[in-house]
């Protein structure tokens, strides 16, 4: 199938109220205008330097959504425009996006990503860290900064109750911090190949790639 033809199924099935990010990290210009034209405008990367380029090249209305981990001295080339950072893992960067939307005379909405995996190599706080950075005085003293929500990536495995598991668990923990914390509201979790599963467990967000563009090269 084609990549209008992907996005248009996916996007019959999933719930209304919840947003579609096409991750286009590694595809081509041409590519995303495929995906854009369908009417689609949310797009994901996970690399500062690919997604700036992306933006410059292409429509100014597409919503350029950072999901991959965030270097600090790279901040400063999505701030003028990226519309929402998912993988905010410490007060050190939130300082850091806080310093470089103030720049740009803008507010910047950003997640929490939480570890539920077991996978020793993915990145995330713990729910506690998560707390603790939400209730600092810090955090609260930043006004061009917000944290709409969190997101969470599930173990890369077969077993589909362990990932249920998982995202169980992060929904659980969003509407715990939600009763003291009423700016969040998104729940990013789900991908291309545990991405009904996540809707199942209560995802408003889901940032699906290879099952819209087809397997990535890295080359
Ligand atoms: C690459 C990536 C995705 C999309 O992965 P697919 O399996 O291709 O859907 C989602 N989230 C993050 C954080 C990613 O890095």
């Amino acid at each position: 199938m084609s990549i209008s033809e992907n996005i248009k199924k996916i996007k019959a099935e999933i719930p209304e109220n919840t947003t579609l990010v096409a991750v286009s990290k590694t595809k081509s210009k041409e590519d995303i205008l495929e995906a854009y034209e369908t009417g689609h405008k949310v797009f994901g990367e996970n690399k500062i330097q690919e997604m700036t380029e992306k933006w410059e090249e292409l429509p100014k209305d597409i919503e350029w959504h950072m999901i991959g981990h965030v270097q600090r001295n790279k901040v400063k080339y999505m701030a003028p425009y990226v519309s929402l950072i998912h993988a905010v893992d410490s007060l050190k960067l939130l300082k850091e996006i806080e310093k470089e939307a103030k720049k740009n005379d803008r507010s910047i909405n950003c997640l929490l990503q939480i570890k539920i995996a077991e996978e020793e190599n993915k990145f995330g706080i713990s729910v506690d860290k998560a707390k603790e950075l939400l209730s600092s005085e810090a955090f609260q003293q930043m006004s061009h900064v917000k944290v709409v929500g969190l997101m969470g990536m599930a173990t890369l495995t077969e077993k589909e109750e362990k990932i249920r598991k998982e995202f169980r668990f992060l929904k659980t923990t969003f509407e715990d911090l939600k009763k003291d914390f009423p700016s969040l509201y998104i729940l990013s979790m789900g991908m291309s190949g545990d991405y009904h599963i996540a809707l199942d467990c209560g995802s408003n967000m889901v940032r699906v790639g290879s099952a819209i563009f087809g397997e990535r090269n890295y080359n």
